[in-house]
């Protein structure tokens, strides 16, 4: 395979990092010609050196001087701010981007890529979240792909493998139940930050982490799956399975069932996406059946998980609802984050926002990203008020 020339939009994070790790493993594979940091400045330095990074972004334009100066002896060119990580993406050096910035950010760079027509492996789901239609047909004007990089989705793709040109009946998108599955409703509603963050099967992020603690993230992977895979909501159902080991699973018309199955580890996924078609090792404990037991399986409890309701709502709404919604969830998790509101103020919120909304039924992307904004100020003011 002639060398893959990679671009990772949030290098220094939790996605940006285990992509290195795969690339690490598979030097011989992968050239690393654009990384990104939002504002890790250190990291992103130790990485520019370590793959001999062709450029690197930090979009924290304060930090631009320590990070030229760290770099003034190798051949890294540095640059500043998400208008040249936009323009970078578009090089004719960069064969594949790698969508890992957190939350609504990732957006612009996401289009910029596909609108040069690149191959995006995405793990940044709320750019499909917010602005689904746009993405989606802007990848299709372009004649290029997304490559799932969520876990359930990755697993999808590969169910979808055998699927033969047979439509699908139904897309079983398995959710671990988070930290507080097990809880009493009155006791998740006094969980700090700190709780949410103790996620029992994977190390990811800490807004991935909180989302998955309210299932805003399943929520928001069903509004994932309704673009990637191009089918509609009402055949995609969650289901809690508490051990992460099955990914998730395609079910077809006879009845038949393909799952995906695997120790929970993101570089899995991520190796998948990098290398696709090939398969290639990335260093995961390996699944041990008869130590594994069993795999079970629950209903998702909307009454103490009130997004995933919310993120059905707002996919049959359509329009900007889900970049409501996604905008929302961002300011209410950042809150909760410093411990500003309580857990059940995060539904609360994105309710409202959802509720009180201006509705667009075909937004532009400029309407997404004045929702964007508007939203987001209308959940501050909430939350000055609460
Ligand atoms: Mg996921």
């Amino acid at each position: 395979m002639k060398k893959r020339r990679i671009a990772i939009l949030g290098s220094t994070g939790s996605i940006g990092t285990q992509t290195l790790d795969v690339i690490r493993r598979h030097r011989d594979m992968f050239e690393v010609e654009l990384i990104s940091a939002r504002s890790s400045a250190d990291l992103l330095i130790a990485q520019a050196l370590e793959f001999d990074a062709a450029n690197v972004v930090i979009c924290d334009e304060r930090k631009y001087p320590a990070v030229k100066e760290a770099l003034a002896d190798s051949d890294t060119k540095v640059w500043a701010g998400i208008d040249s990580l936009c323009d970078l993406v578009r090089s004719a050096e960069v064969d594949m981007v790698v969508g890992a910035m957190v939350g609504f950010s990732g957006l612009r760079p996401t289009l910029a890529a596909l609108e040069a027509g690149k191959i995006v492996a995405l793990a940044n789901k709320e750019t499909l979240v917010a602005a689904g239609s746009i993405v989606t047909r802007t990848m299709r004007e372009h004649k290029t792909v997304i490559l799932p990089v969520d876990s359930e989705h990755s697993a999808i793709f590969q169910c979808l493998l055998a699927a033969q040109g047979n439509e699908v009946e139904k897309i079983h998108l398995t959710a671990s139940g988070g930290p507080f599955r097990e809880w009493e409703r009155s006791r998740i509603a006094g969980a700090k930050a700190a709780d949410a963050l103790k996620h029992p099967n994977w190390s990811m992020g800490a807004k991935v982490t909180i989302d998955s603690a309210t299932m805003m993230n399943k929520g928001f992977e069903v509004i994932e799956a309704r673009w990637l895979f191009d089918i509609a909501p009402s055949r995609i159902n969650v289901v809690v399975q508490p051990e992460s080991i099955i990914h998730s699973m395609v079910e077809f018309v006879d009845g038949a069932v393909i799952a995906q199955l695997g120790h929970p580890d993101m570089r899995e996924p991520i190796g998948f996406a990098l290398t696709f078609p090939q398969r290639v090792s990335v260093g995961n404990r390996k699944l041990d059946f008869a130590q594994l037991g069993k795999i079970t399986f629950q209903e998702p409890d909307q009454r103490k998980f009130p997004c995933l309701r919310l993120a059905y709502e707002a996919i049959e709404k359509g329009g900007n609802a889900p970049c409501a919604l996604n905008a929302a969830n961002e300011v209410a998790v950042a809150a909760f984050l410093k411990d500003a509101i309580s857990f059940y103020d995060i539904p609360k919120i994105n309710e409202m926002c959802l509720d009180g909304l201006d509705f667009v039924e075909e937004p532009t992307m400029e309407d997404i990203f004045e929702t964007n904004v508007a939203v987001a100020r209308k959940a501050s003011s909430i939350i000055s008020k609460l």
